[in-house]
């Protein structure tokens, strides 16, 4: 007879259910959402990820310089990957060179 093991069934789950399984859903709907890029379309998982691609990279040309040859790119990690790829042994570190120009902008 099963009656004694629904009834426990229930219970449990009034205790932990409804919730959790509503955090859940609200979990899963939120990573399957994806954020497009209202300029170029590009799809994001994260919203601070399209944030970031915004604000640093979308429709702008690569800020980020290798110190020691002409290698660009919009991310500095990828500056810091380029450095231990080509460059071994030298300092790892990124020339901003939007920054640089504003500086000498005003300096200017
Ligand atoms: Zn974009
Ligand atoms: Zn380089």
């Amino acid at each position: 007879m099963n009656f004694s093991e629904d009834k426990h069934r229930t219970r449990t789950q009034r205790r932990y259910g409804a919730n959790r399984l509503a955090r859940m859903a609200q979990h899963w709907q939120s990573c399957r959402q994806i954020y497009p890029c209202p300029k170029c379309g590009r799809p994001f998982e994260w919203t601070y990820n399209l944030q970031y691609h915004l604000k640093f990279a979308c429709g702008q040309s690569p800020r980020f310089n290798c110190p020691y040859c002409a290698f660009r790119t919009k991310h500095t990690s990828n500056v810091r990957a380029h450095i231990r790829r080509k460059h071994p042994g030298s300092e790892v570190y990124v020339v901003d060179v939007l920054a640089w120009q504003q500086r000498n902008a005003t300096l200017a």
